[in-house]
C-alpha cells in the first residue's frame, strides 16, 4: 500500500496556527473543572461543526467520542485508532498576567490541556483532510475530568471507546505538554511512563484517658509513629529496587490537649508503584504492617484505600513507531527516550489498560528560553509556548496515519 507523504503534515498543521492559537486561549480564558466541561466541548464542537465526524456522547461525562471514518483499503483487518485530549482545569489561581489569562477566580489551565484540546482539533482537521485517503477509522476522545476525577474510566463505562461503533481501538495514543522541556522535543519511554497513586487513610485506635496515665488508657499515638517508621522500612525491605514504589504519609492528627491521651490517630498519604503487581503488594503489605504493629500493642488499625489511577504502561511497539514518526515530521533528534518513569499519575492509564498505545510528551518552553528553568506543570505561573501547537496536531496525526497504514513497527 502506498503510504501517504507525511512531510505536507507539518506544513498544513503550521497552517493551522491561529485557529489553534484563538481556540486554545478562548478555553484558557474560561477554565472548566471536572467531569462536566460544557462550555469547553461547545468550543471545540463549533471548531470542527463544518467537518463530517459522526460524534457520541455519554452519561457520566460531558466528554465525547469523535469518528472519522477512512475511505482507503479493504473492509477486512482494518485498524481503529483512537486520540485522547483532556480538557479540564485546575482549582487555583493564575498568575501569568497573561492578557487571555483566566477569568474566573480560582481556576486556571495550569496543566495545559487547554492545549491538549487545541491541538486534538488539529489532528481532526488534518487527518479530514486526508480522509479519503486513511486505510483505517479515528476515534478522537475529548475527555473531561482528568484531574483526579476519573474521566477516562467513566468514559469507557459508557461505552464511549469501543462499543457505540463496535469497534475496538487496535492502539491508542495522547500527548501531554510539558512546559520544561525543550520546545518541540517530543519524549516518550517503553513500560512504565508515569505511576499509580493511591490515597491512603489509616486510622489507629485505643482508648483515650488522662495523660499521666497513660497505663490506664490505649494511647494511639506512639503506634501511629511506629506505623510511619515501619512503612519505610518495609517499602526498602520488601520492595525490588527496581521495581520502586512510594509511600508519604503527608498528614497525622490526634488529640485535643497536652494532657489528654486521645481515643484515635489519623494518617493520611500517598502510595505510588510502577508496577501492577507492586500496587497489589503495596495494599497487601500495608494492611499486615499496619495490623500487626497495632496489635502487637493491644488495639486496632485499620487501612482504607481511595483508589487513584492505574500505572500508566506504554507498549514499546507505540513508542517505536512515535520515535520513527517524530523523525520524520520533526527531524532526528527531537525524540528523546525518557531515562526513567515519573512518579506523578495519568488517567489516560485507563484508556492504555484497552489498548496498546503510548502517551507522549511535548516540550512547549518557549525557543531560546532555559527549558529546565521554567515554571513546570501546576504552577501558577505556567506557560505554554503557542507556537508548539501545530507540532502537536501533526504528531497526533502522524500516529494515526502512519499506525492506520502499517500498524506496529516490526
Ligand atoms: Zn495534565
Amino acid at each position: 500500500m502506498a503510504t501517504l507523504p507525511m512531510d505536507t503534515l507539518l506544513t498544513q498543521a503550521q497552517s493551522l496556527s491561529g485557529a489553534l492559537t484563538t481556540l486554545r486561549r478562548a478555553i484558557h480564558e474560561e477554565p472548566e473543572l471536572g467531569l462536566h466541561t460544557p462550555r469547553t466541548m461547545a468550543k471545540v464542537r463549533a471548531a470542527l461543526a463544518h467537518l463530517p465526524l459522526e460524534w457520541r456522547e455519554g452519561t457520566s461525562t460531558t466528554g465525547a467520542v469523535a469518528l472519522l471514518r477512512g475511505g482507503a483499503g479493504p473492509m477486512e483487518g482494518r485498524r481503529t485508532v483512537l486520540l485522547r485530549g483532556d480538557m479540564d482545569a485546575l482549582p487555583m489561581g493564575e498568575k501569568t498576567g497573561l492578557p487571555y489569562a483566566s477569568a474566573i477566580a480560582g481556576r486556571m489551565h495550569a496543566c495545559g490541556h487547554d492545549a491538549h484540546t487545541a491541538m486534538l482539533t488539529g489532528a481532526v482537521q488534518l487527518l479530514s483532510a486526508r480522509a479519503e485517503s486513511l486505510p483505517g477509522d479515528v476515534l478522537f476522545m475529548f475527555q473531561p475530568g482528568e484531574e483526579g476525577h476519573h474521566g477516562a474510566r467513566f468514559m469507557i463505562e459508557d461505552g464511549l471507546i469501543d462499543k457505540v461503533w463496535g469497534l475496538t481501538p487496535d492502539a491508542a495514543f495522547a500527548l501531554h505538554v510539558m512546559p520544561n522541556a525543550p520546545h518541540g522535543q517530543v519524549q516518550g519511554r517503553a513500560g512504565a511512563l508515569m505511576a499509580s497513586a493511591d490515597q491512603i487513610e489509616i486510622l489507629v485506635s485505643g482508648a483515650g484517658g488522662h495523660a499521666s496515665m497513660p497505663h490506664h488508657a490505649a494511647d494511639p499515638i506512639p503506634v501511629a509513629c511506629e506505623i510511619v517508621s515501619a512503612i519505610q522500612t518495609m517499602v526498602t525491605r520488601q520492595f525490588d529496587a527496581h521495581d520502586p514504589v512510594v509511600i508519604t504519609i503527608a498528614k497525622i492528627e490526634a488529640g485535643s490537649a497536652h494532657n489528654v491521651i486521645p481515643d484515635t490517630a489519623h494518617l493520611r498519604g500517598t502510595m505510588r508503584s510502577l508496577s501492577p503487581g507492586a500496587r497489589a503488594a503495596l495494599r497487601e503489605k500495608l494492611t499486615r504492617l499496619i495490623e500487626h504493629i497495632a496489635a502487637a500493642h493491644g488495639m486496632k488499625a485499620r487501612l482504607t484505600v481511595h483508589p487513584g489511577f492505574p500505572v500508566t504502561l506504554c507498549d514499546p511497539r507505540a513508542v517505536a513507531l512515535a520515535e520513527r514518526v517524530s523523525d520524520t515530521l520533526f527531524g532526528p533528534d527531537m525524540f528523546h527516550t525518557l531515562p526513567a518513569p515519573i512518579m506523578g499519575a495519568e488517567d489516560f492509564s485507563y484508556v492504555l489498560e484497552r489498548a496498546p498505545g503510548a502517551m507522549l510528551f511535548l516540550g512547549v518552553a518557549h525557543e531560546g528560553v532555559d527549558a529546565a528553568s521554567a515554571k513546570g506543570i501546576h504552577s501558577p505561573r505556567m506557560l505554554v509556548d503557542e507556537a508548539a501547537l501545530p507540532r502537536g496536531s501533526a504528531l497526533l496525526a502522524g500516529l494515526a496515519q502512519r499506525f492506520l497504514e502499517s500498524g506496529f513497527p516490526a
